[in-house]
Order: C-alpha cells, then structure tokens, then sequence
C-alpha cells in the first residue's frame, strides 16, 4: 500500500523521512508514489542538510570570511513534475474519458486492445506501489471491455477500490456517464 516506508540510509541526510514520503525501488524518494505536501517536505529537509553541509565546509575553508546569506525562494511552482496526487487526478480522467469514448458495441479487436491498454498500463503507471496493488486488482476482478457501460462500470469500481484504500468516499457508479461524459442532469 502506499503508505510511506523509513530506510535508514535512504536520503543522504540520514534522518527521518517526513510522513507520506514512499521509496522508490532504488531507495530514493518518489516523487510520483508520495503526496505533494510529503515530497516538498522532504526537498525542503534535505535543502536545508545540504545547506548546512556546505555551510559547514565553507566555514572550515575560509575563517576569516563573512558569508552572505540569499534568502529562501517563497514562491510556489506549478510547473514541477507529478505527485501521486496529480498523477492520479489526470490519469483516472484519461481512463474514465477513454470510457466515455469506448464504443457501446465495441468488436472483438478493440475489446482485445482495450484489455491490452489496461494490462500494459498497470505495468507502467509512474506509481510502483499504486501499480502492484492495480496489477493484483485485475488480477482478481477481470477486465471488461465487451460495451462501454461494462467498461465504465468496471473502472468505476477499480477506482472506488483506491478510494476505499485510501479512505475516500466511494462513487456512485450509476453515475459514471454523467461525471464523463454527458454532465450531470441536476
Ligand atoms: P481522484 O480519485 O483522482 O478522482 C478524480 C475525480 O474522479 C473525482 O474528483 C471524482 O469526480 C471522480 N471519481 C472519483 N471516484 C470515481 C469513481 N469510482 N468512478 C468514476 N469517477 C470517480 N494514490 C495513492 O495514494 N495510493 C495508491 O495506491 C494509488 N493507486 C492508484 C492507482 C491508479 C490506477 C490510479 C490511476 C491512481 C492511484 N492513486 C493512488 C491516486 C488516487 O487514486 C487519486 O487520484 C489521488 O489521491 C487524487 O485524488 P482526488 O481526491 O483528487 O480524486
């Protein structure tokens, strides 16, 4: 699950990983398994090691030096690379709107390269802990892709296994169309 794992040794400031930060394989935080308040938390952490580091062989360089100091950048970027959160947000609404645009009587080929897509998917989502969790669900609950309504429903559900997990509300999946594709009647 994706809940965040402490390594000693596994940032270079060998000190406790701030809450919600997920390891990659490589024993670095990753940005795309940890929420975005997590990773700024541990980049602002292992900044301020760093800081400190050079503070450190600045000091025992130059003795005799004053050091000025620039102050910490406030600004928020929005340009950055993906977080869990992010990632997650954009992803379901690629998948829910391949949904919405799944024939409703799709042929035998495109059932098979829908099934293809979501199978493959699962082997590349950014995400590894999020992947191997989605690769054990459509291992349990098959795929359907024989209509578009088989389909949505189908992901509706794979997608209120996440909420569940992460303790979110679940989705009314009578609902799916009117969230993605036709809006909502009310
Ligand atoms: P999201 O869950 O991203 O949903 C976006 C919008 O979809 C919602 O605003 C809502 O209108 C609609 N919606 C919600 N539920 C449904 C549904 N069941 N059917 C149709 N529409 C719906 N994050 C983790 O922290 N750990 C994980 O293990 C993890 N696994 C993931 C696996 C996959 C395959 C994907 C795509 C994402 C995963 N995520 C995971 C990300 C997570 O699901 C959310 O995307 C993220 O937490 C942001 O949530 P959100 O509240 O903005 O809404």
């Amino acid at each position: 699950s994706a809940t965040s794992i402490t390594s000693p040794g596994a940032t270079a400031t060998a000190q406790p990983l701030p809450k919600g930060v997920v390891l990659d394989k490589d024993g670095k935080p990753c940005r795309s398994c940890s929420s975005g308040a997590a990773f700024a938390a541990w980049a602002s952490q292992a900044k301020k090691m760093k800081g400190t580091a050079t503070a450190t062989a600045t000091a025992t360089a130059t003795t005799a030096t004053t050091t000025t100091t620039t102050p910490p950048t406030t600004r928020k970027r929005t340009d950055c690379p993906a977080d869990v959160e992010t990632l997650g947000r954009s992803t379901w609404t690629l998948l829910h709107s391949i949904a919405a645009t799944y024939p409703r009587t799709p042929t035998q080929s495109q059932q098979n390269d829908l099934t293809s897509f979501i199978r493959l998917f699962s082997k590349f989502y950014p995400c590894w802990v999020c992947a191997e969790d989605f690769q054990e669900y459509i291992e349990k609950e098959k795929i359907k892709a024989g209509s578009r309504d088989e389909f949505g429903n189908w992901l509706c559900e794979a997608h209120n296994e996440v909420n569940r997990k992460l303790g979110k509300p679940t989705f009314d999946c009578s609902r799916w169309q009117e969230r993605w594709k036709t809006g909502w009647k009310d």
